[in-house]
């Protein structure tokens, strides 16, 4: 029998709505606080940032919303993404564990991210917005957005994290491809920047200070809002396209996850893949076990503390309720720039504390060993971000093997590693 590796959705079978897990959570999420007041915050304490579509999907609770349908099209440059059997890993591994990936890399700009950013940009357009400013790490994200914002023609301005400058350089090549202009943070161009370059000029910065000065140019700037791609309740509910097709895809493939594992950085990929099969632990008596998996290095899920604090490093934003290791906390400069964010987003949090998901974290040099023996046995070449799923993946599929039970594991492939080999090189010259 020929074995199918690769399982296809029509494009007229990709899902129509996002799935908002808000629906059914078992406890609902703490609200949002306004940093002065500390008190519950309200919309248009969100205008300047934001347009209002997005606001109202932030606090919604309504189970499915639509897709728009010129979001729709725009998704279908890429989507339905394809769903992988990993069979020569599964070889190589000897495991008799059934292992799965949903390959987010087919994306133009190589990730889940354009999920949320096309969304993003057609609903600043629909509301007349010209100009958006964003934060990047490793330069996924800010590809994503530049990549969606110049459809709508709105120009992106991106501070990207000075020591991913550095390490993907790249990165900026193909944002200025679409429009979009890129500057290492911390810069002279924000209040923000120049604080954090006097205290330390040398800072190889964060995630956190990139925010802050993002949300600064748009707090200022009458015409200019702001994205973020990751964190918020909206964006996750963007990329729940991604399990809503991998659901469909197990059936096509007659199976159902044991296990769904992604990578973690505030919590988009993870979400986007596991909230739909949640919702059948939630409302079906399911069992599926969904793990976060965390750089070692950025421990907020399994060493953070659940409790208010800033998204941002200059404290600008809401008080969020998540797991946190502090919004002063600057991890160390990894090669998986998109896990280097100190807190994780109020919904994946809400559901850590009540044990609904799970947590782990893998060591860097764990990530690469992973990745070489995954793009060895099934070709493709991971993201860092994705390494630290795959890292567990192995784990899992090691202890099925102990236990001789043919589990079935769902990964989210989140991104290619093509614009990260010097990452590749310094591991294999060993000076990682
Ligand atoms: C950004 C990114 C991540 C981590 O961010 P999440 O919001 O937690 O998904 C993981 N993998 C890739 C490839 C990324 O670009």
């Amino acid at each position: 029998m020929t074995k199918n590796r690769r399982i296809q959705l029509n494009e007229r079978d990709m899902p129509a709505q996002w799935y908002n897990i808000q629906a059914d959570m078992p406890n609902p999420l703490l609200p949002l606080l306004h940093p002065g007041t500390k008190q519950p915050i309200q919309a248009s304490d969100l205008e300047p940032l934001f347009p209002m579509a997005l606001i109202a999907q932030e606090v919604s609770t309504e189970r499915y919303i639509d897709i728009p349908d010129e979001v729709l099209d725009l998704y279908r440059l890429y989507r339905p993404t394809p769903m992988h059997r990993a069979y020569n890993l599964e070889k190589v591994l000897d495991t008799p564990a059934k292992i799965y990936y949903k390959n987010e890399s087919v994306s133009p700009p190589g990730s889940h991210k354009p999920n949320t950013a096309i969304p993003q940009a057609y609903y600043n357009h629909k509301e007349g917005v010209k100009k958006m400013t964003t934060e990047t790490g490793a330069g996924q994200w800010g590809s994503a957005l530049s990549f969606a914002t110049n459809f709508f023609g709105i120009e992106c301005k991106v501070f990207m994290v000075k020591v991913s400058y550095g390490q993907k350089p790249y990165r900026k090549s193909m944002m200025n491809l679409w429009n979009g202009s890129v500057i290492p943070s911390p810069s002279m161009e924000t209040n923000a920047g120049r604080a954090f370059l006097a205290e330390d000029p040398d800072c190889p910065g964060s995630l956190g200070v990139a925010i802050s000065e993002a949300i600064e140019v748009a707090a200022m700037n009458e015409d200019t809002k702001y994205s973020l791609g990751s964190v918020l309740n909206h964006v996750l509910l963007h990329q729940t396209i991604i399990g809503l097709e991998a659901v469909k895809q197990l059936e096509m493939a007659g199976d159902f996850p044991d296990l769904v594992i992604g990578p973690f950085g505030g919590g988009s990929n993870f979400g986007g893949i596991s909230f739909p099969f949640l919702r059948y632990n939630f409302t079906e008596g399911k069992k599926t076990r969904c793990i976060a998996v965390e750089s070692a290095t950025c421990p907020k899920l399994t060493k953070g503390k659940f409790e208010y604090d800033f998204g941002d490093t200059a404290g600008m934003t809401p008080l969020i309720p998540m797991y946190t290791l502090g919004h002063k906390f600057i991890p160390p400069a990894i090669h998986a720039g998109g896990l280097r964010y100190h807190g994780a987003g109020a919904i994946v949090s809400q559901l850590l504390k009540d044990n609904l998901i799970e947590a782990r974290s893998v060591e860097q040099i764990e990530s690469f060993e992973a990745a070489v023996t995954f793009a060895r046995a099934e070709g493709m070449i991971p993201a860092p971000e994705t390494s630290h799923a795959i890292a567990q993946v192995i784990k899992e599929a090691n202890i099925a093997k102990q236990e001789g039970v043919a589990k079935t594991i769902l990964f989210n492939f989140s991104g290619h590693g093509l614009l990260d080999m010097g990452a590749y090189d310094a591991y294999f010259s060993k000076t990682m």
